[in-house]
């Protein structure tokens, strides 16, 4: 099996002070506890940004803040969610202002990844609106700034949502899948939605899994076991254990690094995964891995 790579997630959109007092909500914060958790063993980190009152935002500013921090730390690959502030209007169509807020931090960033959700699903309270006609834009966007696309699939016809535009040029093989189970209003974290996803992409795809709450653990533990890999961290999942907060995303790292060693699995270097993802090597690697007190 290939080594398991383990993407830390460690904000999200929708996270609060209110649900953990440990979620990072600031550039710094955020960029310390990427660098934690790639020091547990973390190869990916998934970067959503808050604006100053906490609240989702696509703010170019602060990923690139987040971006300059790590990357003056570590190599860990970066992967900008092209989500974070949605719209949520079913009865309204994203306006082109939308998108191109959507699109801003890829193409002014160029990261090694960002998200790339295939399709529209109701999302806790909302309607997660990703219009074909977006979605082939894009995905014409991460072609021309050389991003790779993580699809993300909430729901089964994603997965043909991204055959489609890879048939069409728009996708580039091979496509890497992450499934987001267990979130209310898409599909159910079970072993068997788990395993229907898995033999329905196709063959030559990397695969992760995102459970969300407590199906984290059990969902990776699947995945860990059947040669998939994994994300974890607070945009999903608060609790290390039942009734026990998470103080770090470290944490939740270390938990898979010992899970993987548990079932025998390798967990993959940084250069490990970018050859499982399909990355280049990183241009310009840090010189070092400098301790979190050289950073001002
Ligand atoms: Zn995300």
């Amino acid at each position: 099996m290939e080594p398991l790579v383990i993407t830390v997630a460690p904000t999200g959109s929708s996270t609060t002070r209110e649900h953990t007092p440990y979620v990072p909500l600031t550039p710094e914060e955020i960029a310390d506890e990427i660098f934690a958790s790639r020091q547990a063993g973390a190869a990916v980190a998934h970067v959503h940004v808050r604006d100053a009152q906490g609240r989702a935002c696509m703010d170019v500013a602060g990923f690139q803040r987040v971006v300059q921090l790590l990357r003056r730390r570590c190599d860990i690959i970066l992967n900008l969610t092209s989500s974070g502030s949605v719209n949520d209007d079913p009865a309204r169509p994203m306006s082109g202002l939308e998108e191109d807020e959507r699109l801003g931090p890829l193409i002014a960033l160029r990261p090694e990844m960002a998200s790339f959700d295939a399709g529209s699903t109701n999302l806790l309270d909302r309607v997660f609106i990703n219009h074909p006609a977006f979605l082939e834009r894009l995905a014409q966007a991460m072609l021309e700034a050389h991003v790779k696309p993580e699809i993300e699939v909430f729901e089964p016809g994603f997965i043909n949502n991204a055959i489609v535009l890879a048939e069409k040029g728009l996708l580039q093989s091979p496509v890497y899948f992450q499934f987001i189970l267990g979130v209310s209003g898409a599909l159910p974290a079970t072993p068997k939605n788990l395993i229907h996803l898995v033999e329905s992409i196709p063959r030559g795809s990397a695969w992760s899994v995102a459970g969300v709450g407590k199906a984290q653990l059990p969902m990776a533990a699947m995945a860990v076991a059947m040669g998939g890999h994994v994300r974890v961290g607070m945009e999903d999942n608060v609790y290390l254990r039942k009734g026990v907060l998470a103080r770090s995303n470290a944490e939740f790292v270390k938990q898979m690094v010992e899970l993987a060693e548990v079932l025998g699995r390798p967990v993959a270097t940084v250069a490990e995964a970018r050859r499982i993802l399909g990355l280049p090597p990183l241009a310009e690697p840090p010189p070092r891995l400098p301790m979190p007190a050289d950073l001002a």
